[in-house]
């Protein structure tokens, strides 16, 4: 096992075996060496003892030459007490050497008396050698008699008793130091174990998060007085876990202690002192803590999760999450497999969201970042969308940056608006029809004057006809052109006619402003005739297309030149100029301007912001509606155009439209 690999307990199990083993065997072998050498010292000296009394003893019966007396006295020495096992040997010698006396009971080995010699001056002379092939230690002191020496005593120390000893007292001492040994290495595995058991728990807790598994048994302890989780201060507060009021907080965060009113928050658990256990127990607490929280947090994501899960899924409107990268629908609710004919959502899920609108803005998706940061939300009106099997429909769109599932996307929401689009289209049909009706009288007007012409043209040839007369050729030319020309101008008016009464698409089309103003100026000229009243035109021939309706622009057009010739028709006076209607046209900025202005009686400050307002008018019963303007507000509005009224009172009032004109280059 490498010691990188190597569990914690194992390391400090192991290290604390290591230190402890190192320093058991190093005193061991102090000890040992210590104890031997003064064990061996030990019976040296003893045998100097020995050896130095019989010294003592045998000089009378040297002197004497009594050698039974020497032979009693070595035997009596040798045979004390529990010196037979260590003596192997006893002998006397004089001072040249001969044997004297021994305790050998077969002959002596003659070189033992040369094996150990004494020199004159020592007092004392120890030499290892062997005896019968039995190792021994010799022993030999001298046995004076006033200066002289008259012989000398050996002592033969049985080598292999000493060694007999110093073993037993080897293995005694091993068998200490094991001993110490194990219960060392019992209280460390307990300890190690005491050290890590948290840190193993803790290490499997964590375990169990990362798989997923958040439901381990960690409750909340139950407090005395019956507090439950729910009246914890922090228990409902996203921003406050539960140990915020934990004195244990960094040293550099100001102290937090219990608030008077929550006395209950020090039972309890997550409310963590320092000073209680140790750095391991605290480490668990901070841990439990945290997991905690980390489970209260989840509980309260997925709380909110399902809110708005249910919210997605429930939604009367169509909800996309469409990928920004991709632009493939990451999810959608099933009200928007419903209104684009899937079978279910995930029928929706992967389909690019351009399959269901193509003319969607693409840059939306490629300006993402920008778009988090500066525009939270886009809108866009009465886009055209396509169910599956590619009918359209007409929506209005909310599109929202969002992060999902870790991926940039953006989050659209839309609502069908194909119903409104055709109320509001019958709307303004039906106030169409009633301006049709208000135009009838100028229409039939206008065609009567090409019927007329055509009548008296066709009376002119009947009458030259019945009379016999010849009608020269040059006259019945003219005659058929003038026809010509004028059964083509009562099939414009007609046509006009028609065309303004016709329902719109819903979908838009290029359409020239100039074209429609004079269409209206064509119906609606006789209307405008009084006595003093001008039409002025300044239409810019190079004026750029906008996308619209045709009808519609000249409805509105015609609601504002019919409101601008009641404005003079109320006007008492007449300004020095007579009364004039001025329609000019230009383009600036990419808008297309249109500006009608009259010299009627103007519009109260108080009353302009109410004249788009449906059904104001301050005309009399029967004669207006207060729907013309607010139509009008609508129609221009679906256009993405604006609106504007400059306007004096008794002076005149100028209506100032614009419209995004449509850009060539595209
Ligand atoms: P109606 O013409 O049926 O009254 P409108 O919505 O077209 O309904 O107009 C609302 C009101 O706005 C009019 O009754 C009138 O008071 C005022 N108004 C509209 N155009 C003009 C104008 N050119 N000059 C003065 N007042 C106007």
């Amino acid at each position: 096992m490498r010691l990188k690999t190597m569990g914690l307990r194992n390391k400090i199990f192991f290290s604390i075996v290591g230190v402890i083993l190192f320093i058991s065997a190093a005193i061991a072998l102090l000890a040992r060496g210590i104890l031997i050498k003064s064990l061996t010292e030990e019976l040296t000296q003893r045998g100097v003892a020995i050896a130095q009394s019989l010294a003592e003893q045998a000089r009378g019966p040297i002197l004497d030459k009594n050698v039974p007396e020497l032979v009693a006295l070595v035997f009596d020495a040798a045979e004390l007490g529990d010196r037979k096992h260590l003596i192997d040997y006893i002998f006397i010698t004089d001072d040249h050497g001969e044997m004297l006396a021994h305790t050998f009971i077969r002959p002596y080995p003659e070189d033992l008396t040369r094996a150990n010699l004494l020199e004159a001056t020592r007092m004392r002379a120890i030499s290892e050698t062997t005896v019968f092939d039995r190792p021994v230690y010799d022993i030999a002191v001298p046995v004076t008699e006033g200066i002289y020496r008259i012989g000398s005593v050996h002592v033969g120390f049985n080598k292999g008793h000493i060694d007999q000893l110093v073993a037993k007292l080897r293995i005694t001492f091993l068998g200490f130091i094991s001993l110490i040994v194990v219960i060392i290495f019992l209280i460390t595995l307990k300890l190690t174990s005491y050290i890590t058991r948290p840190l193993r728990r803790l290490t499997r807790l964590a375990d169990e998060i990362s798989r997923g598994n958040f439901d381990l048994p960690m409750e909340m302890k139950a407090l005395s007085g019956g507090y439950q989780l729910q009246e914890c201060p922090a228990y409902r507060n996203t921003d406050m876990p539960c140990w915020h009021f934990d004195q244990a907080r960094g040293e550099n965060t100001p102290s937090r202690t219990v608030p008077e009113n929550q006395p209950q928050c020090r039972e309890c658990r997550f409310y963590r002192r320092p000073e209680q256990g140790d750095e391991m127990d605290q480490l668990a607490d901070s841990f439990y803590n945290m997991l905690w929280s980390i489970k209260l947090y989840r509980r309260r994501l997925g709380e909110s999760e399902e809110k708005y899960r249910s919210m997605f899924d429930s939604g009367p409107d169509p909800i996309f999450v469409v990928g920004t990268n991709t632009m493939a629908i990451l999810d959608a609710n099933p009200r928007a497999a419903e209104v684009y004919g899937f079978d279910n959502r995930d029928q929706l899920i992967g389909v690019s969201f351009l399959e269901l609108d193509p003319d969607f803005n693409e840059e939306f998706f490629t300006r993402y970042e920008e778009a988090v940061s500066e525009f939270p939300t886009y809108s866009y009106s009465k886009l055209v969308h396509y169910t599956r099997d590619k009918s359209p429909f007409f929506v209005n769109l909310n599109a929202c940056p969002i992060s999902y599932m870790g991926r940039q996307a953006v989050i659209i929401a839309a609502t069908d608006v194909t119903e409104t689009m055709e109320k509001e289209a019958q709307l303004i049909q039906a106030s169409k029809m009633k301006t049709l009706g208000e135009m009838s009288a100028g229409v039939a007007h206008e065609i009567n004057q090409p019927l007329n012409a055509i009548k008296i043209g066709s009376d002119y040839l009947n009458m030259m006809t019945k009379s016999g007369k010849e009608i020269p050729a040059q006259s019945m030319l003219k005659v058929t052109d003038e026809m010509g020309v004028q059964v083509e101008r009562a099939t414009e008016i007609i046509n006009t006619l028609r065309a303004f009464g016709r329902k719109a698409d819903l979908t838009q089309e290029r359409c020239n402003i100039n074209k429609s103003i004079q269409d209206v100026l064509t119906l609606a000229g006789h209307q405008l005739k009084h006595a003093d009243l001008r039409m002025e035109l300044d239409l810019d021939e190079g004026l750029p297309p906008i996308l619209a309706h045709d009808n519609r622009l000249q409805q509105v057009l015609f609601n504002l030149v019919t409101n601008a010739g009641d404005a003079i028709s109320q006007r008492q006076d007449t300004p020095p100029g007579g009364h004039v209607i001025t329609i000019r046209t230009f383009a600036r900025d990419g808008q297309v301007v249109v500006q009608i202005a009259d010299t009627g009686v103007g519009i109260p400050e108080k009353a302009r912001g109410k004249v788009f307002e449906p059904f104001y008018t301050t005309k009399e019963t029967g004669q207006g509606m207060g729907l013309g303007l607010s139509i009008t507000y609508g129609i221009v509005k679906d256009y993405g155009g604006d609106i504007r009224i400059i306007s004096d009172e008794n002076q005149g009032t100028t209506f100032i439209l614009t419209f995004p004109a449509i850009k060539e280059d595209r």
